[in-house]
Formats: C-alpha cells, sequence, structure tokens
C-alpha cells in the first residue's frame, strides 16, 4: 500500500534489484517524487530488464510492469511522468531491494558487464540524444574532458580557456553493442573533417575526439579512422578526430543531460541507428 513502502524515500545514489531474482531494474537516478506514496521512476535500469503488459482489471486500462527475468509483478507504468521520457514507473516497494552505490551487488544481479567510451563530436547535446538511444546503451551523459581544470562550469569551457571538449560519456553493454558499431555511430553523426568546430559552434571545445580507456579502444579507434580515410568518404578532406587516453570525465550541469528530450529542440545531428 502507499505511503508505507519503506523504500519510498531512499534517495542515496544506488540500484533497485528484484526481490525474487535479483535482476537491477530502477536505479535512484530515475526515481523522482510522484507524490502518489509509490516509489516513481522515469525509465528502467534498462528496458531490457522490465517487461509491460495490458492489465484490464479493475474496469481500468492500465500497463502492468513485471520483472523480465523472473515475471515477479512490480506495479505499473503510466504516461504522466517528467521528462525526458514523460513516464512513471509506479512501484511497489515489496517487490524491489535497494543496493547503495559502492556496494557490491549479488552475482545474480550482475548478468550485465559494462564498458565505458567517450566521444567528443561537437555540441553535446545532439550527439548524447542519440547515443542513448542506441541499442545496447545503458546510458549517454553529457560532461566535459581532456581539460587541465577540475570542476570546470559550462561557462569556463565555453570561455575556451580550460582546454576541455564537450564529451559523451557512453555507458553499454559489450554484449548487445560493440565499440566498433559506436564508433560508426559517432562518425554518422559528426563531421571529423572540421578543426575546432561542428557547424555553427566554433571552438576548442568543439573538436572531435576519441577519449580511449584501453589499448584495445584505441587500437579499434585507429584502425576505424585508418579505413575511412582508405574509403575516400570525406574526398580530400583530411580526418582530424584526435585519439588520446581518457582524462577524468566532468559531468555537465543538470540542465544540460537530456536537453533534446526535455526541451524537443531540434537537432542537426543525423539519428545514426
Ligand atoms: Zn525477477
Amino acid at each position: 500500500p502507499p505511503f508505507c513502502g519503506g523504500l519510498l524515500h531512499v534517495k542515496e545514489p544506488g540500484i533497485f534489484v528484484c526481490v525474487v531474482c535479483g535482476l537491477p531494474l530502477f536505479t535512484t537516478d530515475h526515481k523522482f517524487d510522484s507524490g502518489t506514496g509509490w516509489p516513481s521512476f522515469y525509465r528502467e535500469f534498462d528496458p531490457e530488464h522490465v517487461a509491460r503488459k495490458p492489465d484490464l482489471s479493475y474496469g481500468m486500462v492500465r500497463t502492468e510492469i513485471t520483472c523480465a527475468r523472473c515475471g515477479a509483478h512490480l506495479g505499473h507504468v503510466f504516461d504522466d511522468g517528467p521528462p525526458p521520457t514523460g513516464e512513471r514507473h509506479c512501484v511497489n516497494s515489496a517487490a524491489l531491494r535497494f543496493y547503495a552505490r559502492g556496494r557490491e551487488l549479488p552475482p545474480e544481479s550482475q548478468p550485465v558487464k559494462t564498458e565505458v567510451a567517450y566521444f567528443a563530436g561537437g555540441c553535446f547535446w545532439g550527439i548524447e540524444h542519440y547515443f542513448q538511444q542506441g541499442p545496447g546503451v545503458l546510458d549517454a551523459q553529457s560532461g566535459y574532458m581532456q581539460g587541465h581544470v577540475d570542476h570546470p562550469t559550462y561557462e569556463q569551457v565555453c570561455s575556451g580557456t580550460t582546454g576541455h571538449a564537450e564529451t559523451v560519456k557512453v555507458t553499454y553493454d559489450p554484449k548487445r553493442i560493440s565499440y566498433r558499431r559506436l564508433l560508426q555511430a559517432f562518425f554518422d553523426m559528426h563531421d571529423p573533417t572540421q578543426e575546432n568546430r561542428q557547424g555553427p559552434d566554433v571552438g576548442e571545445q568543439y573538436r572531435s575526439g576519441i577519449w580511449y580507456v584501453n589499448e584495445e579502444q584505441k587500437r579499434e579507434a585507429l584502425a576505424f579512422i585508418a579505413e575511412l580515410e582508405a574509403s575516400g568518404r570525406y574526398g580530400k578532406r583530411k580526418i582530424v578526430t584526435k585519439v588520446e587516453p581518457a582524462k577524468t570525465f566532468w559531468p555537465a550541469e543538470d540542465y544540460h543531460q537530456d536537453y533534446i528530450a526535455k526541451t524537443g529542440r531540434a537537432c542537426h545531428v543525423k539519428n545514426p541507428w
């Protein structure tokens, strides 16, 4: 029943797993106060982990949500939630178990071993928006990288004095999408032959870059660029994309996250999927 679930007021970062089978279902990143007395989330941890089916009980047309692995009843999803999804996953506390971030999850909660990739392709709004839609991408986040100032603000980065590039951090399931497919999407979304600019956005912070986290990514990125150059896709124009080891990722301010989805603004970035 509402207001007596133990997990209603949990705000500390962490993951909610299925109480029956341990599958990760929701995170506090997507939790919001719906005022209903039920734990509410605007998005699943991963859409593949939460199944939906019509529920016609009580003379209402609702959509029931269940654990995709074990079928346990979780609650319902409604379309009156906040941006960016507009959805409200209304979940029974008793269906969930909470693990604070940093606490080790049980083995059954770790079916997905995620990896991270970083791409700078000009203004991060559109790049984040489309990476977020990639099949197998669990999260895309806007931020700043490769500069020399800690905790940079948008204003500082815009001034062009901190050395940062607007960058999107992509968290993905390598069993469902490859790093190579992410590279393809990245090059479909931006023009790697423009030096320190993308379209109307001019400045070093808009440079094209791949910030690799291991030697495998470096090798794949360089090989992919060599292939693109050999393909003649850009004519005589040279690919100026930088390939460098990743430095610290500084997440951008909240208002930049999911900017296109929240504002409905048009975006010149092409959908790569
Ligand atoms: Zn389950």
